[in-house]
């Protein structure tokens, strides 16, 4: 069977269920640096918008494979293995991400998620452009798309990539339609923390050849960054605006979830990451994001941001003392696998 591929900002349904109604908001992309860890001013930060007006063929894809849980679809011959293969990934993610999060509600998170399994020319065409730097994309909260090269490589990376996006599916799921009331830069945070925490948990992190530049990235952020990303990097538009550094944007959101879980309030919340998941499941449900944060949290958003701010300042210049407790701090002195070629 041949479908279209789903346009990534496709317009609301008139409908109440809650995941047709996110189904509006602006796709989620996972970037990743494109030339090293330097500040890569080229990382792709496009507009998903533009692909409406785009004028090129759509992609035609076939379902590979399909289970209760998981629809593989492609724009090419992908094997039947392959297919499987790549469904057991994101089922193992789905879960992974699940178990951490604590969702008290997991009743709309058992819906069948659909893969787009694509080419360089159809994640290109997908995302309206080259797309070097972007590991995955979820569209809304039933569709997901990864480029063809995991399915031919082990690289842990793309179980990073995996438990991000599939945590941008189940957020999609329990926010609703009021998910654009959380900051992006905590959706996009705990989406990298989840994703980074996955190839630890599965014990590939030695091999892993991203953390070590992550965290020598995040080692090196500024005061002014941090405070530029939570003044500028808070609505899902945000994320595709001209000028922002994608990966600098998305990784110091994961700086702040990881300060919520090391340093809020002198000791942190050492279980921030199910408590961001109550936050959402309650702004779900129509509570006030701020409302809802401070509940589980005991200070204010804005609150958190500045003290946030305040440690990225303090620790400028001392990568070790900022990183100490988060998920980066052993990967800190990690050879820089990820020289430029
Ligand atoms: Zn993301």
């Amino acid at each position: 069977m041949s479908l279209r591929i789903p346009s990534p900002v496709a317009a609301a349904v008139p409908t109440t269920a809650p995941e047709a109604q996110a189904a509006a908001t602006p796709a989620r992309i996972r970037h990743v640096p494109v030339d090293g860890f330097q500040p890569a001013s080229h990382a792709p930060t496009r507009n998903l918008n533009q692909l409406q007006g785009a004028a090129a063929a759509p992609t035609r894809l076939h379902t590979v494979f399909s289970d209760s849980l998981v629809k593989i679809v492609s724009d090419e011959n992908l094997s039947l293995d392959q297919a499987k293969a790549v469904a057991k990934k994101i089922e193992d993610a789905n879960a992974f991400d699940i178990a951490q999060q604590g969702w008290t509600n997991t009743k709309p998170l058992g819906k069948q998620i659909t893969v787009e399994v694509l080419t360089k020319a159809g994640f290109d065409k997908l995302l309206g452009g080259d797309s070097t730097g972007v590991a995955g994309v979820t569209m809304d909260a039933n569709t997901m798309a990864v480029p063809d090269d995991l399915t031919s490589r082990q690289n842990p990376d793309d179980d990073d990539t995996i438990a991000h996006e599939v945590s941008h599916v189940q957020d999609f799921r329990e926010g609703g339609r009021h998910l654009d009331d959380v900051p992006i830069y905590v959706q996009e945070g705990k989406a990298y923390s989840l994703g980074d925490m996955y190839p630890i948990a599965l014990k590939e992190d030695d091999k892993d050849p991203v953390l070590g530049g992550i965290a020598d990235s995040l080692g090196k952020l500024t005061g002014a960054q941090a405070q530029d990303v939570m003044d500028h990097y808070r609505t899902a538009a945000d994320e595709s605006a001209p000028g922002r550094n994608g990966f600098r944007d998305e990784t110091t959101g994961a700086l702040y979830i990881q300060f919520l879980k090391t340093r809020l309030g002198g000791a942190g919340k050492s279980d921030a990451v199910p408590r961001m998941a109550q936050v959402i499941a309650d702004v779900g449900k129509g509570i006030k994001y701020d409302d809802a944060f401070k509940k589980q949290f005991g200070v204010t958003p804005k609150e958190s941001e500045a003290a946030f701010v305040k440690y990225v300042k303090d620790t400028e210049g001392k990568p070790a003392e900022r990183l100490k407790g988060t998920v980066w701090a052993p990967y800190l002195k990690a050879p820089p696998l990820f020289a430029a070629a």
